[in-house]
Protein backbone atom coordinates (compact mmCIF):
# COMPACT_ATOMS: atom_id res chain seq x y z
CA UNK A 1 0.00 0.00 0.00
CA UNK A 2 1.71 3.26 -1.03
CA UNK A 3 1.98 6.18 1.96
CA UNK A 4 3.71 9.28 1.92
CA UNK A 5 7.48 9.03 2.57
CA UNK A 6 8.07 9.10 6.27
CA UNK A 7 4.65 7.76 6.85
CA UNK A 8 4.45 5.96 10.89
CA UNK A 9 3.20 2.27 10.36
CA UNK A 10 0.81 3.45 13.34
CA UNK A 11 -0.95 5.28 11.14
CA UNK A 12 -2.14 2.20 9.70
CA UNK A 13 -4.50 0.56 11.75
CA UNK A 14 -5.77 -3.22 10.99
CA UNK A 15 -8.96 -1.74 9.68
CA UNK A 16 -7.56 0.82 7.41
CA UNK A 17 -4.86 -1.53 5.73
CA UNK A 18 -7.87 -4.12 5.57
CA UNK A 19 -10.27 -1.35 3.88
CA UNK A 20 -7.55 -0.50 1.77
CA UNK A 21 -7.17 -4.15 0.69
CA UNK A 22 -10.34 -4.56 -0.02
CA UNK A 23 -10.66 -1.52 -2.23
CA UNK A 24 -7.79 -2.62 -4.02
CA UNK A 25 -8.44 -6.58 -4.71
CA UNK A 26 -11.78 -6.74 -4.31
CA UNK A 27 -14.03 -7.71 -7.75
CA UNK A 28 -17.18 -8.18 -8.49
CA UNK A 29 -18.55 -11.90 -8.40
CA UNK A 30 -15.25 -12.68 -6.16
CA UNK A 31 -15.59 -14.11 -2.62
CA UNK A 32 -14.67 -11.27 0.27
CA UNK A 33 -10.96 -11.71 1.17
CA UNK A 34 -10.01 -13.04 4.25
CA UNK A 35 -9.02 -11.27 6.62
CA UNK A 36 -6.31 -12.32 9.29
CA UNK A 37 -4.08 -10.81 11.96
CA UNK A 38 -1.45 -8.27 10.66
CA UNK A 39 1.42 -9.61 12.43
CA UNK A 40 4.04 -6.68 11.52
CA UNK A 41 3.59 -3.56 9.61
CA UNK A 42 6.91 -1.72 8.19
CA UNK A 43 6.86 1.37 5.76
CA UNK A 44 9.71 0.58 2.96
CA UNK A 45 11.83 3.37 1.69
CA UNK A 46 12.19 2.78 -1.85
CA UNK A 47 15.56 2.82 -3.19
CA UNK A 48 17.50 1.73 -6.34
CA UNK A 49 21.73 1.70 -6.77
CA UNK A 50 23.83 0.30 -9.02
CA UNK A 51 27.26 -0.47 -8.29
CA UNK A 52 29.29 -0.45 -11.17
CA UNK A 53 31.21 -2.54 -12.02
CA UNK A 54 30.36 -5.53 -9.47
CA UNK A 55 33.64 -6.34 -9.39
CA UNK A 56 37.11 -5.05 -7.60
CA UNK A 57 40.52 -7.19 -7.69
CA UNK A 58 39.32 -10.61 -6.46
CA UNK A 59 35.97 -9.60 -4.83
CA UNK A 60 32.69 -9.93 -6.53
CA UNK A 61 29.50 -8.63 -5.59
CA UNK A 62 26.07 -10.49 -6.41
CA UNK A 63 22.51 -9.65 -5.32
CA UNK A 64 21.39 -6.48 -3.31
CA UNK A 65 25.07 -5.97 -2.25
CA UNK A 66 25.46 -4.58 -5.94
CA UNK A 67 22.53 -3.32 -7.11
CA UNK A 68 19.02 -2.96 -4.76
CA UNK A 69 15.27 -2.89 -6.95
CA UNK A 70 12.71 -0.77 -5.72
CA UNK A 71 10.34 -4.35 -5.24
CA UNK A 72 7.81 -2.53 -7.70
CA UNK A 73 8.28 -5.71 -10.87
CA UNK A 74 9.70 -8.56 -8.48
CA UNK A 75 13.17 -8.44 -9.69
CA UNK A 76 15.48 -8.01 -7.01
CA UNK A 77 16.03 -11.94 -6.13
CA UNK A 78 15.87 -12.71 -9.88
CA UNK A 79 18.55 -10.61 -10.40
CA UNK A 80 20.37 -11.73 -7.41
CA UNK A 81 19.56 -15.72 -8.66
CA UNK A 82 21.41 -14.46 -11.68
CA UNK A 83 24.57 -13.29 -10.51
CA UNK A 84 24.63 -16.40 -8.28
CA UNK A 85 24.42 -19.09 -11.37
CA UNK A 86 27.00 -16.42 -13.19
CA UNK A 87 29.39 -16.13 -10.63
CA UNK A 88 29.03 -20.05 -9.58
CA UNK A 89 29.74 -20.99 -12.89
CA UNK A 90 32.51 -18.22 -13.51
CA UNK A 91 34.33 -19.57 -10.30
CA UNK A 92 33.86 -23.63 -11.58
CA UNK A 93 35.56 -22.74 -14.88
CA UNK A 94 38.42 -20.73 -13.39
CA UNK A 95 38.79 -23.10 -10.73
CA UNK A 96 38.93 -26.31 -13.14
CA UNK A 97 41.78 -24.65 -15.11
CA UNK A 98 39.51 -22.38 -16.92
CA UNK A 99 41.21 -19.28 -18.74
CA UNK A 100 39.35 -16.98 -16.29
CA UNK A 101 37.25 -15.42 -19.37
CA UNK A 102 33.77 -15.78 -16.86
CA UNK A 103 35.11 -14.08 -14.21
CA UNK A 104 36.64 -11.15 -16.53
CA UNK A 105 32.98 -10.59 -17.99
CA UNK A 106 30.96 -11.49 -15.05
CA UNK A 107 30.30 -7.71 -14.42
CA UNK A 108 29.51 -7.00 -17.83
CA UNK A 109 27.56 -9.66 -17.83
CA UNK A 110 25.52 -9.12 -14.97
CA UNK A 111 25.37 -5.35 -15.51
CA UNK A 112 23.06 -5.67 -18.74
CA UNK A 113 20.17 -7.29 -17.15
CA UNK A 114 20.92 -5.33 -14.45
CA UNK A 115 19.96 -2.04 -16.17
CA UNK A 116 17.30 -3.66 -17.99
CA UNK A 117 15.33 -4.73 -14.85
CA UNK A 118 15.64 -1.18 -13.47
CA UNK A 119 14.48 0.67 -16.78
CA UNK A 120 11.78 -1.60 -16.34
CA UNK A 121 10.87 -1.34 -12.20
CA UNK A 122 10.99 2.38 -12.81
CA UNK A 123 8.86 2.54 -15.82
CA UNK A 124 6.28 0.41 -13.75
CA UNK A 125 7.13 2.38 -11.18
CA UNK A 126 5.53 5.51 -12.44
CA UNK A 127 2.77 3.52 -13.85
CA UNK A 128 1.81 2.30 -10.17
CA UNK A 129 2.18 5.63 -8.40
CA UNK A 130 3.30 8.09 -10.49
CA UNK A 131 -0.24 9.72 -10.46
CA UNK A 132 -0.36 9.60 -6.94
CA UNK A 133 1.83 13.37 -7.05
CA UNK A 134 -1.67 15.05 -8.72
CA UNK A 135 0.42 16.01 -11.35
CA UNK A 136 -1.81 15.88 -14.72
CA UNK A 137 1.29 15.97 -16.82
CA UNK A 138 1.87 12.86 -15.25
CA UNK A 139 -1.74 11.25 -14.67
CA UNK A 140 -1.74 11.30 -18.38
CA UNK A 141 1.14 9.90 -19.79
CA UNK A 142 0.28 7.05 -17.05
CA UNK A 143 -2.82 6.82 -18.51
CA UNK A 144 -1.41 6.56 -21.69
CA UNK A 145 0.54 3.67 -21.12
CA UNK A 146 -1.77 1.99 -19.55
CA UNK A 147 -4.28 2.36 -22.49
CA UNK A 148 -0.82 1.29 -25.02
CA UNK A 149 -0.86 -2.46 -23.00
CA UNK A 150 -4.43 -3.04 -23.48
CA UNK A 151 -4.93 -1.83 -26.82
CA UNK A 152 -1.36 -2.66 -28.66
CA UNK A 153 -0.96 -6.30 -28.86
CA UNK A 154 2.60 -5.75 -29.51
CA UNK A 155 2.82 -3.41 -26.68
CA UNK A 156 1.33 -6.01 -23.82
CA UNK A 157 3.87 -8.73 -25.83
CA UNK A 158 6.64 -6.81 -25.16
CA UNK A 159 5.43 -5.67 -21.74
CA UNK A 160 5.13 -9.61 -20.92
CA UNK A 161 8.57 -10.48 -22.19
CA UNK A 162 10.23 -7.72 -19.61
CA UNK A 163 8.02 -8.67 -16.32
CA UNK A 164 9.15 -12.11 -16.90
CA UNK A 165 12.45 -12.31 -18.11
CA UNK A 166 12.08 -14.31 -20.72
CA UNK A 167 14.25 -12.11 -23.91
CA UNK A 168 16.47 -14.38 -24.72
CA UNK A 169 19.73 -11.62 -24.72
CA UNK A 170 20.34 -8.33 -22.60
C1 LIG B 1 9.04 -6.06 0.37
C2 LIG B 1 9.93 -6.73 -0.64
C3 LIG B 1 9.35 -7.53 -1.61
C4 LIG B 1 10.16 -8.16 -2.57
N1 LIG B 1 9.56 -8.93 -3.51
C5 LIG B 1 10.33 -9.53 -4.45
C6 LIG B 1 9.72 -10.37 -5.44
O1 LIG B 1 8.50 -10.56 -5.47
N2 LIG B 1 10.53 -10.92 -6.39
C7 LIG B 1 11.88 -10.73 -6.40
O2 LIG B 1 12.56 -11.26 -7.30
N3 LIG B 1 12.48 -9.98 -5.44
C8 LIG B 1 11.74 -9.38 -4.47
N4 LIG B 1 12.34 -8.62 -3.51
C9 LIG B 1 13.79 -8.43 -3.52
C10 LIG B 1 14.53 -9.63 -2.94
O3 LIG B 1 14.04 -9.94 -1.64
C11 LIG B 1 16.03 -9.29 -2.84
O4 LIG B 1 16.47 -8.69 -4.03
C12 LIG B 1 16.85 -10.57 -2.60
O5 LIG B 1 16.47 -11.16 -1.38
C13 LIG B 1 18.34 -10.23 -2.59
O6 LIG B 1 19.05 -11.40 -2.26
P1 LIG B 1 20.50 -11.28 -1.64
O7 LIG B 1 20.94 -12.69 -1.39
O8 LIG B 1 21.35 -10.42 -2.50
O9 LIG B 1 20.33 -10.48 -0.28
P2 LIG B 1 19.50 -10.93 1.04
O10 LIG B 1 18.33 -11.80 0.68
O11 LIG B 1 19.24 -9.64 1.78
O12 LIG B 1 20.53 -11.82 1.81
C14 LIG B 1 21.62 -11.26 2.49
C15 LIG B 1 21.81 -12.10 3.75
O13 LIG B 1 23.03 -11.70 4.37
C16 LIG B 1 22.81 -11.64 5.76
N5 LIG B 1 23.84 -10.74 6.33
C17 LIG B 1 23.89 -9.39 6.28
N6 LIG B 1 24.98 -8.93 6.89
C18 LIG B 1 25.66 -10.03 7.32
C19 LIG B 1 26.88 -10.22 8.02
N7 LIG B 1 27.64 -9.19 8.38
N8 LIG B 1 27.27 -11.47 8.29
C20 LIG B 1 26.51 -12.54 7.91
N9 LIG B 1 25.33 -12.42 7.24
C21 LIG B 1 24.93 -11.18 6.96
C22 LIG B 1 21.39 -11.11 5.90
O14 LIG B 1 20.86 -11.45 7.17
C23 LIG B 1 20.70 -11.86 4.78
O15 LIG B 1 20.20 -13.11 5.19
C24 LIG B 1 11.57 -7.98 -2.54
C25 LIG B 1 12.14 -7.19 -1.54
C26 LIG B 1 11.34 -6.57 -0.61
C27 LIG B 1 11.98 -5.73 0.46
Amino acid sequence: LQCPPGDDPQNWSHDRVWTALRTRLGAADAPPLAEGALIERRVLDMHDYVVEPMTYGRLFLAGDAAHLVAPIAAKGMNLALHDAFLLGDALVGYLTGGDGDGLDGYSEACLRRVWDYQEFSHWLSEVYHGTATGDPFRAGTTLARLRRLFTSPAAAGAFAEQYLGTAEHY
